[in-house]
């Protein structure tokens, strides 16, 4: 390769020439979601940077030297607690939540992973793990049922995250409780009561930790040592850190992986994302609100996957508004050559911000079968382009609550009242569907704003 890709690795803080253990086997592992709720815009994130890494990877690599692994945590205490909360059965929430992550993916144009392993699935690879650190004494089980790993035994810790072991025991909290020799150490399995799930063990009925999950998946699939770790920077302490621990110790410290991308956090209009603050934004919202997946894509790529994003509507419509236009300017030729200052762009640590303004050259100067081109790459696909009419963000808003109005009147059946806001969103050109326990709106073209604003 003439010129190689240069990729920032959290690990050494800096940005470093990538090269393959094996350029036949080139693998990468991705922490995916924990599934209670419905993907939020945030979680799209790492998804849709770590597609453009993947496609990158498949276009120098070739397709099949690359293997990308993507988990599911189907064991995780939120789900539990999701459950119990709607009443039904943990198996009801995790695969309702999989095939909406998927629907929801999908619909962004991300590539599938080679594999997606559920934690469910490696519960007894999780218990070898475990016990190798205990034969090891990296990890001991203390009376009550819980194994924890001793991270004063592992020299490296904090050396991710650039941590000092002493600034973090200052940081940590005391649980009184708690039977762990030091406050640092985390835990590997925990006991489960009768209603909490859990799998028989040499240390009593229990279920593994969160950390634990990912470093048997990534070792039974991609092995002992493998070239690509990412995730949300959040994650980079402790989930990272610890993960790289055990990984470590259990492999005979062997190192893990060797390159650690992070992408950075998703802001929405300038604020954290919370429910608190009533700005909560799944992907599925903006499904609802009839956006087109590549102006989502487009959107989330025109930052740099390590800076902050600020998630602003007005920037969405602009996306949509340059996808048509540059849509309507090139065919569907299948060629997937990638025009040289844009390959270059994303061998600089995957800056495609820079490629888009590329693009915009290209097409200025009528490049247009190199703009098909990278369009491919990117998965700017013409198909979801909508060419319907654009919604402005606050009239969206008033639909969502209106929908709302009209489910709750359903509910109370208080059908006159619900036929009625029906009718007046028609009148407007909004077409209300019913899909299962699901209602979703799009604007037709007969979209009438002066009338919506009205109403
Ligand atoms: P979770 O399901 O919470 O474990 O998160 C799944 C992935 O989404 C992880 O890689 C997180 O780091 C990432 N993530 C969560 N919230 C955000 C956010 N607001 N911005 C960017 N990435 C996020
Ligand atoms: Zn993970």
């Amino acid at each position: 390769m003439e010129t190689p890709l240069f990729l920032y690795n959290s690990y050494s803080r800096s940005k470093e020439a990538f090269k393959p253990l094996d350029e036949k086997n080139v693998r990468m592992y991705v922490c995916g979601p924990t599934v209670y709720d419905r993907a939020h815009i945030g979680n799209a994130r790492p998804v849709l940077v770590f597609d453009i890494l993947y496609r990158l990877l498949r276009y120098l690599y070739k397709e099949d030297n690359v293997t990308y692994v993507r988990n599911i945590t189907d064991i995780d205490d939120k789900i539990n607690a999701k459950a119990f909360e709607r009443g039904v059965n943990i198996e009801k929430v995790t695969e309702e939540t999989i095939s909406w992550f998927h629907k929801d993916m999908d619909f962004l144009g991300a590539l599938r992973p080679n594999h997606e392993p559920r934690a469910t699935d490696y519960v007894s690879q999780m218990k070898d793990m475990i016990s190798k650190l205990i034969s090891s004494s990296f990890a001991y089980s203390s009376e009550d049922g819980h194994v924890f790993f001793e991270v004063e035994q592992f020299s490296d810790y904090g050396r991710l995250s650039n941590k000092k072991l002493n600034e973090l025991k200052e940081g940590v909290r005391i649980e009184n409780e708690s039977t762990k020799k030091n406050p640092l150490d985390f835990v590997l399995w925990k006991p489960s009561n009768a209603e909490e799930p859990g799998w028989e063990s040499p240390w009593g009925r229990g279920r593994p930790g969160w950390h634990i999950e990912c470093s048997a998946m990534a070792k039974d699939i991609l092995g002992d040592q493998f070239d690509i770790h990412g995730g949300g920077i959040d994650l980079i302490f402790p989930h990272h850190e610890n993960e790289i621990a055990q990984s470590t110790c259990s492999n005979n410290m062997k190192k893990f992986a060797n390159f650690w991308l992070h992408n950075g956090f998703l802001k929405i209009e300038g604020e954290k994302m919370s429910k608190s603050l009533n700005n909560f934004l799944t992907v599925f919202d903006l499904i609802k609100r009839d956006f087109s997946g590549s102006a989502i894509r487009y959107n989330m790529l025109s930052t740099h996957y390590r800076q902050p994003l600020d998630w602003k509507f007005e920037r969405l419509a602009e996306a949509e508004k340059t996808l048509i236009k540059w849509n309507n300017k090139i065919d569907s030729k299948n060629e997937t050559e990638l025009p040289r200052q844009i390959l270059n762009a994303l061998l600089d640590d995957l800056n495609t911000p820079q490629s888009i303004h590329e693009m915009h050259h290209l097409f200025n100067s009528k490049k247009f079968d190199e703009l098909r081109n990278a369009c491919m790459f990117f998965g700017f696909s013409s198909k979801d382009i909508k060419k319907n009419v654009l919604i402005p963000a606050d009239l969206s808003e008033k639909v969502d609550k209106l929908v709302e109005k009209r489910n709750n009147a359903r509910l109370s059946k208080n059908f006159s009242l619900a036929d009625k806001i029906r009718e007046d969103l028609l009148s407007a050109g909004i077409i209300i569907k019913d899909i299962g326990q699901e209602t979703t709106w799009e604007s037709s073209q007969k979209l009438k704003i002066k009338k919506l604003r009205e109403l």
